[in-house]
């Protein structure tokens, strides 16, 4: 078995692997790290997403630099921000056993003159984003006629992102004699033509066979009409109640309206794509990697490259039109040894798509039924079980057992459960409901699906959310009220209205579990039942927007009246000043 000290690594780095954890070396890392550190060459490394590439080009760029020499000697480049950060996290991971030696990520969206500043205190290794990093050598923050080594990081979708002519841009202001380490999942002519053009004679390593899927992700397909995917998405999930999936979309616009809608019907689900701002797109990945988020639905742009473990599907709401884009697409799931689902709605004048996709796989794709109403309602009910059996007493209810047990006296074990299952019953029984009238809409050609859908929210709102809401509302003694420093400054592509949205889907909550929302400038108002109290408060732990730590804290009716006025004083004078001018 090889290990990563026969690979020639150093003391330093050898320290980071142990504390990394990592046990032995990926196929990648086996075959690259050795040829990069015994010998000078350029070089083309093919292998998915998800082997360990970082660390390939990482470990042998922080061995090779000279540490104790401050000018610039490594650049890396990639095609998203996301991915930028990761990569630059990744590296000072690397580099924790190694002194002196500072790492600096370049992107666009951020403030230009923060970054030159911490560049200007000597940067070895600059992680950049060909765009921003092209204005920044532009403007002589950057300074890259020094380096030794450059790193293209997910070649194929910079290129695809149309980033050819900053690359090349880039390249001219770096020096001959470097050398270029290209990475790469799959070998599009483009990626041919960059090694063609600007590299020398590379060594190439392949792992794996090219251009092929990740072995433990079985690829499966349901046949639906435009208008079934909605509907096909939500018996998936509703089937599959642990899912953790990214779910891809051809259109920001699309992507927006399926999240949209998914959050509307109660799920945990957000959109990422590029319309939305830095903070907006943080927050995102923030909330999806600590598992807040449970549905990704994202553009390829934004999704690329994004190093989430644990995706148990790749949900492929439309398929792209490049073959190869949809086996990126599946390489977000199956990583690290785990098996993951790649599920394709398929149109049925795409069938023939499937043999393409075969083809290239060198794999039968699945089909599969979408699920029965009935084996979604089972698989609910085995997943309340489940979670039902996962709870943990909490303490202080602990007085109150003896009069629950009381009131049940006469009661048997399975009386009991029936009127809990009942209870809990509605809920389910508001899905048949759904189902039902969805059915009743096929045969029904004449209803418009919005008009459909809002019949159901209706009823919804009328049987369930209403009722408990206002009951709610005017149980004052029973429902917290929380202060949150966020507010519409911080998400601008929000509006009101669906930045309250936007706060319900963040809590750990069913949509009409967080109610009375009111959002001002910076900072807003909202109110959950006192059960949530500690749930609310946890979950705000550790998250960043802007860059500022989120301050939740229970709001105290006279800070409450002096903030809203304040607030509003504020604008207030603000239009008096302005007259007065
Ligand atoms: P790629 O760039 O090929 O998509 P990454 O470099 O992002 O892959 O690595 C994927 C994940 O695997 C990361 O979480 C990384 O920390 C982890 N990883 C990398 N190398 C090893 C290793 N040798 N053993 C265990 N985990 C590893
Ligand atoms: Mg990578």
């Amino acid at each position: 078995m090889t290990s990563f000290k026969s690979l020639g690594l150093s003391e330093q780095i050898l320290k980071a692997v142990t504390k990394l954890g990592f046990q032995i070396p990926t196929e990648v890392q086996k075959k690259v790290i050795p040829k990069l550190l015994k010998k000078n060459t350029d070089l083309v490394a093919l292998a998915q997403t998800g082997t360990g590439k970082t660390a390939a080009f990482g470990f042998p760029m922080l061995q090779l630099i000279e540490h104790s020499n401050k000018i610039t000697q490594g650049l890396i480049l990639s095609p998203t921000r996301e991915l930028c950060l990761q990569i630059t996290n990744e590296m000072n991971l690397y580099s924790s056993g190694i002194k002196n030696i500072n790492i600096v990520a370049v992107y666009g969206g951020s403030n230009i003159n923060e970054q030159a500043n911490k560049i200007k205190h000597g940067a070895q290794i600059i992680v950049a984003t060909p765009g921003r990093l092209k204005d920044m050598i532009r403007r002589k923050y950057v300074d890259i006629s020094n380096i030794k080594y450059c790193v293209l990081d997910e070649a194929d979708e910079m290129l695809n992102m149309g980033f050819y002519e900053d690359i090349k841009s880039i390249l001219s202001n770096s020096p001959k004699g470097k050398y270029s380490w290209l990475f790469s999942a799959t070998m599009p002519p483009e990626v041919n033509k960059i090694a063609k053009n600007f590299m020398n004679e590379p060594t190439e390593i392949t792992v794996g066979t090219k251009n092929s899927g990740a072995k433990n992700v079985n690829h499966e397909y349901f046949i639906v009409s435009a208008s079934e995917r909605y509907d096909t998405l939500k018996a998936l999930v509703n089937i599959n109640p642990d899912i953790f999936a990214c779910i891809f979309c051809r259109t920001k616009i699309q992507t927006q309206r399926v999240a949209d809608r998914m959050i509307n019907d109660g799920y945990k689900a957000a959109a990422i794509h590029g319309d939305l701002s830095q903070s907006q797109r943080d927050v995102v990945m923030q909330s999806f990697r600590n598992k807040k988020i449970q549905l990704l639905v994202a553009t390829d742009v934004a999704a690329r490259g994004i190093d989430v473990d644990d995706i148990t599907h790749v949900i492929n709401y439309q398929l792209p039109d490049e073959i190869e884009t949809y086996i990126h697409r599946s390489g977000r799931t199956g990583r690290a040894g785990k098996n993951g689902k790649s599920v394709i709605f398929l149109l049925k004048s795409d069938k023939r798509k499937i043999k393409q996709i075969e083809n290239k796989l060198q794999k039968k794709l699945t089909l599969l039924e979408v699920p029965s109403s009935e084996k979604i309602f089972h698989s609910k009910i085995f997943h309340w079980i489940k979670e039902v059996k996962n709870t943990t007493f909490k303490n202080d209810l602990k007085n109150h057992i003896y009069e629950v047990k009381e009131a049940f006296e006469s009661f048997s074990k399975e009386e009991v459960l029936k009127l809990v299952l009942s209870r809990e019953f509605n809920s389910f029984n508001m899905n048949q409901e759904e189902v039902n009238l969805k059915n009743q809409n096929k045969s029904d050609r004449r209803i418009g699906r919005r008009s459909l859908d809002q019949k159901i929210n209706n009823k919804k709102d009328r049987r369930i959310g209403r009722r408990s809401l206002d009951q709610k509302i005017n149980n004052k003694k029973d429902k917290d009220r929380f202060f949150i420093n966020i507010g519409l400054i911080d998400l601008p592509k929000y509006k009101k209205e669906s930045l309250k949205d936007f706060l319900k889907s963040f809590l750990k909550l069913n949509h009409e579990d967080v109610f009375q929302v009111e959002v001002m400038k910076n900072f807003s108002f909202f109110s959950t039942h006192k059960n949530h109290r500690n749930q609310v408060l946890k979950y705000f732990d550790n998250l960043i927007v802007n860059k500022r730590k989120v301050n939740i804290e229970l709001a105290k009716k006279d800070k409450e009246i002096f903030f809203k006025n304040n607030f509003k004083k504020k604008r207030f004078n603000s239009k008096s000043k302005y007259k007065k001018n």
